[in-house]
């Protein structure tokens, strides 16, 4: 395969500034936490630690619809991998770690705002039992990057089940090399999808890979979490979310909503992601047609029917996720309409996502002292809320068991955009207090101590933040 050994850049002065002790300890990475000096120079790839040859991984991709034949990790090092204690194999990257072959002009860097927000982000989908790649470390790098304005460089340290994306399969298909298609059917199928019988099995692999994928989008929309850019670069075959750019979680719940500043038409809007993944996966499928022992148009056909199958998947996961929020756990039930209700309910009178399910539940919570009355008092909140009561009187679902459901997917604490870009800020100017208190905050997003209720609260019209960029 064409990925490509090389190393990171040479930083002077790197400086470790957050580092996940808990996720190494499952990784059984056996570091000192005190040692800065060798932590900052592990995870800015001056000193080599998981492997003796870092690599560049080839991949292509679909940006914003438009085929790009060659991007590859233009700022990323592959820096080996490790056997965590569940067994697996998890690859350890650097990410904004300098220039690689693949950079096309591109500095190889990454301002630290973006290498903190993915550590924010992903640490939270984490917490929240959605599947995600996971941020190790992150280190200043000393060095200045250049943007619209300057800013201190800063390298994230991700893990990940491994880096397979959709558009690998899309770069070995361009070049027409089958046998590196083949090799990467095999490492995905050993490595995701061990279930699978090696042989002849493309086509299990490809409803497998879309039905890991519909539960991932499920969770996604179930958190009001919008990825931003879901290129199929940056879709992932384990079914982990990956590389976390403008992404965000929704405030006040907008159908349409978009943060990336770069998404001018609203592509990867929220309400646009489950069939942007389906989209994702027929480009996935083309790939996989040479591979098909039959002919290409049985080839085609039998894709087809399995897409159709995944979407049906998308439309029930998404059913399951959002019914569990309302407290009911069995989608036999005709709910779609009321979750639909809901949410059109909250988009209308723009209620805070997040809050808005807490509310549902105001009284089951022992105290709610935080800003969820104004929800509460919204007319048609209380109507909803009664049409929901009816709902569940019918269906005979208590109350109690109503929200035991609906605690363990109704979060509490989300990291919010006006807080991320505090302490982002605030990091810039090595204050990384608010940084490791916000992290700590949303590692617990479903229990909260009282002295942390103002982690809850959405942001006031001045806090609002529009706009994410993705650092490149
Ligand atoms: P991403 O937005 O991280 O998914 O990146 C899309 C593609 O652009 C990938 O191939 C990246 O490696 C590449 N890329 C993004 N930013 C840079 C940069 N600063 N320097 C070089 N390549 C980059
Ligand atoms: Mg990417």
């Amino acid at each position: 395969m064409n990925n490509i050994p090389c190393y990171p850049k040479k930083f002077i002065s790197p400086k470790i500034i957050l580092y996940n002790n808990k996720l190494a300890d499952f990784l059984g990475i056996n570091l000192d936490e005190n040692n800065y000096d060798l932590l900052s120079q592990i995870f800015s790839g001056q000193k080599l630690f998981f492997s003796e040859q870092p690599y560049a991984l080839a991949y292509a991709g679909h940006q914003f619809g438009f085929f790009v034949p060659q991007l590859g990790d233009g700022r990323a090092h592959l820096m080996g991998s490790v056997q965590a204690s569940d067994g697996q194999f998890y690859e350890i990257q650097l990410k904004g770690s300098g220039p690689t072959p693949f950079s096309r002009g591109g500095d190889g860097l990454s301002p630290l705002g973006p290498a903190l927000r993915e550590y924010i982000i992903s640490e939270s989908l984490f917490h929240l039992n959605v599947p995600t790649t996971r941020s190790l470390a992150v280190v200043t790098t000393g060095e200045k990057v250049h943007r619209e304005q300057e800013y201190l460089g800063g390298i994230v340290t991700r893990v990940a089940l491994s880096h397979i994306r959709i558009g690998s399969f899309e770069y070995y298909t361009n070049i027409n090399d089958l046998s590196s298609l083949k090799e990467l059917v095999n490492l995905t199928i050993e490595k995701h999808y061990p279930e699978l019988n090696i042989k002849n099995s493309v086509l299990e692999l490809f409803k497998s890979v879309g039905f890991k994928i519909s539960k991932l989008i499920s969770k996604w929309m179930s958190i009001g979490f919008i990825h931003g850019v879901m290129n199929t670069d940056n879709m992932a075959l384990s079914g982990q979310t990956i590389d976390f750019g403008p992404c965000a979680f929704m405030d006040e719940f907008s159908h349409s909503k978009v943060f990336s500043s770069i998404d001018k038409n609203g592509r990867y809007s929220y309400e646009n992601q489950p069939s942007i993944a389906l989209w994702n996966l027929s480009r996935f499928a083309e790939t996989l047609i040479p591979l098909m022992d039959t002919t290409e148009t049985e080839a085609i056909s039998k894709l087809t029917e399995a897409l159709e199958q995944i979407a049906i998947q998308f439309e029930k996961d998404w059913l399951d996720q959002m019914s569990l929020k309302l407290g009911i756990e069995n989608i036999e039930h005709n709910n779609k309409d009321l979750i639909l209700n809901f949410l059109n309910m909250l988009e209308k009178n723009q209620l805070d996502f997040t809050n808005s399910f807490i509310a549902l539940f105001s009284e089951s919570y022992p105290e709610s002292p935080f800003s969820i009355e104004d929800i509460c008092e919204n007319k048609e909140f209380q109507e909803f809320k009664n049409q929901w009561d009816c709902y569940l009187k019918q269906k005979n679902i208590s109350s109690a068991d109503a929200f035991k459901i609906a605690k363990k997917v109704n979060p509490l604490v989300i990291p919010r955009n006006h807080f991320v870009e505090i302490a982002i800020e605030k990091a810039y100017k090595n204050d990384y207090s608010y940084l490791e208190k916000l992290v700590s905050i949303i590692q617990n997003p479903f229990e909260l101590k009282k002295d942390a209720y103002s982690w809850t609260a959405p942001p006031k019209s001045s806090e609002k933040v529009t706009k994410t960029f993705c650092g490149t």
